[in-house]
C-alpha cells in the first residue's frame, strides 16, 4: 500500500500551568496516496488538533507521524513535510491575503522563489482547477464565501502539495457553498491525483468519499466506506452526529417494519428504495 501519511500511535496533550488534556489520544491510521478521506466528529472530539499532526504543524507528544516517510518530528525537513500537505482553514477571509484573486494565489508560488513564468502558469492553472479563472481580477471581499474559499484553496494548490487537509472548511458557508467546495475537491482528487483529507461535521460531505473515519473524544471509534459508517446509526447518534436525512428515513422506515434497503445515500437511491419497497408490498 502506498500510503502519503503514515499516523503511529500518536498522542497529542495541551499542558498548561494546572491541567494536561489529552486532544489525540493513541490514534493510528495511514493515508492512502490517491484516496479522499473524511474525518467526522462532533465539536471538541479533537479533529483540529488532528489536521495540525498530520502536517507537522504540531508535532506529537506520543508515537510518529510520518509524511511521505518523513517523520514530522525531523527539523531539518520541516519545510518538506509543509510542501507535500497543504491545510486549509475554516475561515476564508483569515486566508486571503492580496486585493486581487490571482495575486492572492500567486503569493506561495512567489515565496517559493520560482520564475515569473512558472508562476503565472501555476496560478492559473490553480485558478482554472476550482473553476475561479474567470475572477482572477475581481477583488476577494466581493466574492461569496464558497468562491473565496474556492480561491483559499487554489492558493494552495499552486504550491502543488500531494495531499490537502481542510479543516472544517464549508463550516461558515451556505448549502450552494458547501456543495461548490466538495465538488471542488472530488474534481482535484479525480483530476489531479490530490489525497483528500476532508475534516467536518456536516455527515452529507461524507457521502462520495472512499472511507469515512469517526472521531470522539481523541480517538477514532470507526472506519469504513461511507455506506457501512452510515448504516451504524446508533452509534454516530452516540457520538452527536446526525445522520444524512436519506439515511434517517430509511431508518425509519424499517423500524416502522419496511422491507427496505438502508445500503443507501444518494436522494435519488432512497427513492429508488422506498419504490421497490411499495412495489414489492
Ligand atoms: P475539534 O476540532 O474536533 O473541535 P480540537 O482539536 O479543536 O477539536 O479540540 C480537542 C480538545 O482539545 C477539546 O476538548 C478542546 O477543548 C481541547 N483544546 C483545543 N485546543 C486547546 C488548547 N490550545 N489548550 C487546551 N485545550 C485545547
Ligand atoms: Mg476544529
Amino acid at each position: 500500500m502506498d500510503n502519503i501519511i503514515e499516523v503511529k500511535n500518536a498522542v497529542y496533550e495541551y499542558v498548561d500551568e494546572e491541567t494536561t488534556h489529552r486532544a489525540v489520544d493513541n490514534v493510528s491510521f495511514n493515508i492512502e496516496r490517491g484516496s479522499f478521506t473524511v474525518i467526522l466528529g462532533h465539536n471538541g472530539s479533537g479533529k483540529s488538533t488532528l489536521a495540525k499532526l498530520l502536517n507537522g504543524l504540531f508535532k506529537p507528544t506520543d508515537g510518529d507521524v510520518l509524511v511521505d516517510g518523513i517523520n514530522t518530528r525531523d527539523e531539518d525537513t520541516e519545510i518538506e513535510v509543509k510542501r507535500k500537505v497543504g491545510m486549509v482553514f475554516q475561515n476564508p477571509d483569515n486566508q486571503l491575503v492580496a486585493s486581487i484573486v490571482e495575486e492572492d494565489v500567486a503569493f506561495g508560488p512567489e515565496n517559493l522563489g520560482l520564475e515569473p513564468k512558472v508562476i503565472r502558469e501555476r496560478v492559473d492553472d490553480a485558478l482554472k482547477s476550482v473553476g475561479m479563472y474567470d475572477f482572477r481580477e475581481s477583488t476577494p471581499h466581493r466574492l461569496s464565501g464558497g468562491q473565496k474559499q474556492r480561491v483559499a484553496i487554489a492558493g494552495i494548490i499552486a504550491m502543488q502539495p500531494e495531499c490537502l487537509i481542510l479543516d472544517e472548511p464549508t463550516a461558515m458557508l451556505d448549502p450552494v457553498g458547501r456543495k461548490e467546495i466538495i465538488e471542488t475537491l472530488h474534481k482535484l482528487n479525480k483530476e489531479k491525483n490530490i489525497t483528500v483529507v476532508l475534516i467536518t461535521h456536516y455527515m452529507e460531505e461524507a457521502e462520495n468519499a472512499d472511507r469515512v473515519m469517526v472521531m470522539n473524544d481523541g480517538v477514532i471509534i470507526d472506519d469504513n466506506t461511507p455506506k457501512e459508517i452510515f448504516k451504524n446509526v446508533s452509534l454516530l447518534k452516540s457520538v452527536g452526529l446526525s445522520v444524512p436525512q436519506t439515511t434517517e428515513l430509511l431508518y425509519t422506515l424499517k423500524q416502522e417494519g419496511f422491507d427496505i434497503s438502508t445500503d443507501v445515500l444518494s436522494i435519488k437511491e432512497t427513492a429508488q428504495a422506498i419504490a421497490k419497497s411499495l412495489e414489492e408490498k
